[in-house]
């Protein structure tokens, strides 16, 4: 959920009662289990981001974490840090969008890290280009959401090599659809294009969803551990040996 809603005049509470039914009617109608991240939108000021704050936590249980979305140019993580700050002492989990190609993209990476401390970063696949983000990215072990065909939009590439150079690194690198309806691609498709674009083992593939529970998903560890060994019973019931392809 977005501040987009907000600031074209919905209520607030109309915005999250209608996605928090949708998301009690998909987990009884297709067994669909899903977490909120509200978004505040960088191009709006700190004041306005402070204000949706303030909003959410009428509805702190229904909302797992805060992330900082839209125009990255000119609005660097720096510009909300008070605001990040004070949703930690809610106990919110903190994560940025760092799209890939953005105008200084490895300061934004940087102030991620060590201004903000976020448990994730969204996207940040530029951070390749400095040995230094790379070094600290792996020690803090923080996972990276990369999205794939979103990137080919963009960058007119999958970024397989790149996504192949991060998880040599031993990166908790992972696969995402960033946005399933624009892009046309959900998880499944953006990890196929992987395969037949990019020559992905399936050892490979395993280590980007291993990651996605492990480091992505903000769930208590005994959920992550159902959903890690149902991943595991997956694996195992394919007949491929490591190295083969999918
Ligand atoms: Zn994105």
């Amino acid at each position: 959920m977005a501040l987009a809603h907000t600031s074209r005049g919905i209520d607030f509470d109309t915005v999250i009662s209608g996605i928090y039914r949708a998301q009690c009617e998909a987990k009884k109608k297709f067994g669909l289990e899903s977490r909120l991240i509200m978004c505040f939108l960088r191009d709006l000021s700190a004041e306005s981001a402070a204000e949706h704050l303030q909003m959410s936590l009428h509805y702190r249980d229904w909302i797992a974490g805060v992330r900082l979305d839209s125009d990255e140019q000119g609005n660097p993580p720096s510009k909300f840090a008070k605001v990040f700050s004070d949703a930690r002492k809610q106990g919110y989990q903190l994560t940025m969008h760092c799209d890939v190609n953005q105008e200084n993209t490895l300061i934004h990476i940087r102030e991620c890290l060590d201004l903000i401390g976020v448990d994730r970063i969204d996207h940040g696949l530029n951070a390749l280009e400095d040995e230094q983000l790379c070094a600290d990215i792996l020690h803090r072990g923080i996972g990276l959401t990369i999205c794939p065909v979103s990137n080919r939009f963009v960058v007119q590439s999958l970024t397989s090599e790149e996504i192949r150079v991060m998880l040599d690194k031993g990166i908790k690198v992972t696969v995402n659809s960033d946005d399933p309806a624009y892009f046309r691609a959900y998880i499944n498709e953006n990890l196929m294009a992987l395969v037949e674009e990019g020559d992905f083992t399936q050892k490979e593939i395993v280590q980007l969803v291993t990651s996605a529970f492990e480091e992505i998903a903000w769930l208590p560890d005994d959920i992550k551990a159902g959903y890690l060994q149902r991943l595991d019973q997956y694996v195992a019931g394919s007949v491929m040996d490591e190295d083969e392809r999918l």
